[in-house]
């Protein structure tokens, strides 16, 4: 691999996720070489990416490319490859683009959709993990609608313009606000022949409330929100298929839809050549100590969504979301570089700073440990906090702006079919 040879040791990063870049950032000016491998070549801010999908933001908005991010650097190289195998005992990593070995590996894949083996469902539902998926409910969303409005079938109009969502937990309550959004501010008025109310969206979640992993409090809240802006909520309800026509659950209810999407969990990402002795098989996830070292191996941690530390206040793990992300990437960074002067590394341990999510406009729910509060104020707590993790000065002055111009004009601009989404 065209990768310059170096006196330095060698770190190989696998993921420019929010934990891959922010232990290479605080890593990046030690006496290392660093090779970062992403299958993109752009670090994604996973939590806009309903905002993508319907039509509030650009992609590139919320999308940044991983070179720019440390171009000033020379130890530091990135390759476009994906990783494919790890050898443990000659401590070499195997990528679509060939062999590296390396002295430190850090492993922060992050997870991909959990479909609970049903193949039916993986086929025909849209999943929202990456920029591409987001970009394909988008298409397939405006498609429907154009659809719809062509057609003189009432039948057919029902299932186009219908709009069913797995899993109630912040990824599906912030899609079924934005589509609510959508439908309030859009559909009204580009599309005069169609009728809001034939617009339906409805959010199936098998537990019993909505924003599973948030207070109580919380959860009420946000499902009124939902409830006023004309979301069908139906909790209890677990999805047992989707022929690409109809949705039917395990108690044998149907829902005719063209547009059904799944966030309805998520699993670990691992990389094969790591025995799964090192994994938590119903996660996937690796186990690591409190210094983010795999459990068992020598020089190879873990970081973020991909890494599972038991601790005696997160005795399942930390939550996968952002945070432990960042500040585990942070953390294993200033250990490394003690380790490297042969200082002792110090434990981790995570700062809840909270948890949020928002329903639309001037709607959003906050749990802090002491206080919990929605509305008005949340909502800009969420639109603030949101603008201050995006990477990179011009994703935020574009997403501010847009943000500002949406709200203004009850607008969503990039409702454009680009690209057709072609899957029937
Ligand atoms: C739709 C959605 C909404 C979310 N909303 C929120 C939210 O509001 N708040 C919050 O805190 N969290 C949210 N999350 C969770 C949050 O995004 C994750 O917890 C966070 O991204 C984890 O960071 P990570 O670095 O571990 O993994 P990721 O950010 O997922 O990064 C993993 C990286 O690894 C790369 N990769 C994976 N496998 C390979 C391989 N074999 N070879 C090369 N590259 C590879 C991927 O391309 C990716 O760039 C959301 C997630 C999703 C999907």
């Amino acid at each position: 691999m065209n990768i310059p040879s170096s006196e330095l040791p060698r770190i190989i990063v696998i993921g420019g996720g929010f934990a891959g870049i922010a232990f290479i950032k605080k890593m990046i000016k030690a006496p290392v070489q660093i090779v970062l491998f992403d299958k993109h070549n752009y670090h994604t801010f996973q939590p806009l990416l309903y905002q993508v999908s319907t039509a509030g933001l650009e992609p590139d908005s919320i999308a940044y490319p991983l070179r720019k991010i440390f171009r000033k650097h020379d130890d530091f190289h990135f390759r476009l490859a994906t990783v494919e195998h790890i050898e443990v005992a000659s401590k070499e990593v195997h990528t679509s683009i060939g062999n590296l070995s390396f002295d430190y590996l850090v492993i922060a894949t992050g997870t991909r959709t959990n479909y609970f083996g049903n193949e039916a469902i993986e086929k025909n539902s849209m999943a929202m993990k990456t920029v591409p998926q987001a970009l394909n409910i988008r298409s397939l969303m405006l498609q429907n609608i154009e659809e719809a409005d062509q057609s003189d079938d009432a039948q057919k109009r029902k299932r186009l313009l219908n709009f069913v969502i797995a899993g109630a937990g912040p990824t599906g309550v912030e899609l079924a606000g934005a589509l609510s959004e959508f439908r309030k501010g859009i559909l009204e008025n580009d599309y005069p022949e169609l009728e809001e109310e034939e617009m339906e969206i409805h959010l199936l979640e098998g537990g019993d409330k909505v924003l599973g992993p948030m207070s109580d409090t919380s959860s009420k809240k946000a499902q009124q929100f939902l409830e006023n802006m004309g979301v069908h909520i139906h909790l209890n309800t677990m999805v047992n298929d989707y022929d690409g026509t109809t949705v039917t659950t395990k108690d044998g209810t149907t829902f005719e839809t063209a547009t059904f999407i799944w966030a309805a969990g998520v699993t670990g990402a691992p990389v094969a050549g790591i025995a799964a002795a090192h994994l938590v098989e119903k996660q996937n996830r690796y186990k690591v100590d409190r210094y983010n070292r795999i459990e068992g191996l020598e020089d190879i941690f873990a970081l973020g969504d991909i890494a599972l530390m038991e601790t005696e206040a997160f005795p399942k793990g930390h939550p996968q979301v952002a945070q432990p992300a960042l500040q585990q990437g942070k953390h294993l960074a200033n250990n490394l570089q003690k380790h490297l002067k042969q200082q002792e590394m110090e434990p981790f341990t995570y700062f809840d700073k909270g948890t949020m999510a928002t329903i639309g406009r001037n709607r959003a729910v906050v749990d802090f440990k002491k206080m919990r509060f929605g509305g008005a104020f949340a909502w800009l707590l969420w639109m603030f906090v949101h603008l201050w993790f995006l990477v990179g000065f011009r994703n935020r002055v574009v997403t501010f702006f847009n943000w500002t111009y949406n709200y203004i004009n009850y607008d969503r601009a990039a409702r454009l079919i680009i690209r057709p989404y072609k899957n029937r």
